[in-house]
């Protein structure tokens, strides 16, 4: 070889923009806390905390066939139906990768998670965004998309980074609109956080037809996102899919170990479901009693609230103020998002203490 060239990624690879993680320190490096990746301020189970030291640090169940029987039994599904992923991440790609193609179209609406414009180029398929609803997911205009080159539709129910949340009406709607083989993708990272009252029926719709997938995480309100578990339920046919493409010791032993014995922890999630909407509803009932200085909390299913700043506070404004003041949130302009922070509802003292910080700067700019 005489010319030197080096290697070049696929033109669809190219053209991805990498996932932006939360932060946890501000500009000048200083630890903050951390409210920007809607963790749970509870943090882990003191149970599967204690379950580390048991897991032996050899090669890992590769079917995680303890922690899916667990699931099963916990949501009325056959176990069969269920696989595990690294994270719910390693599935919403997976689930791109086995169904889209170049050339094909993958739906899902704008300000919906980053994440499925990642899944969808890296396996050569077209983003094809969907316009929101005052930031909510309309059944419509998802519908509306559908073409002959359409495979996947995600949604996120309750939605990151808006919070919104479709009842269950819509989502069986919506299924009942889409052509048989397009899959449904019903992401609910966080449909623990739901009252049980507002379920979306998103699992039932998945144990009965062929082209519904449930997605789900321990990631938030089991307080294990460092150990990268989730999972997904559906028809043998699309589980059968990605157990062939997903890596065969996805989850670690110490995962299954402490996913296990978080899910068994029943106490801890409801304290923390119970924390959540609490404080989530105390921190916007703070924000809407600031009357008109622009600042509109969207309603949220979810433990985080998207604040828009329609005043003369900006939201980068406010995020520098709550900086100085000990806190790292979400400010969201890569995804279209300028005006808008997003807050996870953490320790009540630091709900707070952002409550009043907002309302200082806000005053102070009028
Ligand atoms: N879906 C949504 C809507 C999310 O917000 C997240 C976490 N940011 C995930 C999926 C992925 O979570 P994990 O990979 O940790 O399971």
């Amino acid at each position: 070889p005489t010319t030197a060239k080096a290697p070049s990624p696929k033109p669809w690879i190219e053209a991805i923009h990498a996932y932006v993680p939360g932060k946890s320190r501000g500009k000048d490096g200083r630890p903050l806390i951390k409210l920007s990746a809607n963790e749970n301020p509870l943090g882990t189970s003191p149970a599967a905390l204690a379950a580390i030291a048991q897991a032996p640090a050899l090669y890992p169940d590769p079917d995680s066939t303890a922690l899916r029987t667990a699931i099963g039994a916990a949501h009325g599904i056959d176990a069969a139906r269920v696989v595990m992923g690294t994270g719910s991440d390693e599935l919403l790609n997976l689930i791109a990768q086995g169904y889209a193609g170049l050339g094909d179209e993958v739906i899902y609406v704008r300000y919906g998670f980053a994440v499925y414009d990642i899944a969808a180029r890296r396996c050569g398929a077209v983003p094809v965004v969907a316009p929101d609803a005052d930031y909510g997911t309309d059944v419509d205009a998802l519908v509306a998309l559908v073409t002959d080159r359409t495979r996947v539709i995600f949604v996120a129910n309750p939605n990151n980074p808006t919070g919104s949340y479709l009842p269950g009406g819509e989502i069986a709607r919506l299924h009942a609109a889409l052509p048989a083989d397009v899959v449904l993708v019903i992401d609910q990272a966080y449909g623990e956080y739901v009252a049980p009252e507002d379920s979306d029926g998103a699992l039932a719709l998945a144990g009965e037809h062929e082209n519904v997938l449930v997605t789900r995480t321990f990631s938030k309100i089991f307080g294990l996102a460092g150990e990268r578990i989730g999972w997904a339920t559906g028809a043998p046919g699309l589980i059968a899919t990605l157990n062939r493409i997903r890596g065969p010791f996805n989850v670690s032993a110490t995962g299954q170990a402490m996913a296990l014995a978080a899910l068994n922890d029943g106490a801890f999630v409801e304290a923390s479901r119970i924390h959540n909407r609490d404080e989530r509803a105390r921190f916007v009932e703070k924000l809407e009693a600031l009357g008109n200085h622009g600042l509109r909390p969207l309603p949220s299913q979810a433990n985080f609230v998207l604040i828009l700043f329609e005043g003369a506070l900006t939201a980068e404004t406010a995020f520098d103020g709550l900086a100085d003041r000990g806190y790292i949130v979400r400010w969201l302009p890569g995804q279209g998002l300028p005006q808008a922070l997003r807050i996870t509802i953490g320790k009540s003292e630091d709900m707070d203490a952002i409550a009043d910080g907002l309302r200082e700067m806000a005053e102070s700019a009028k």
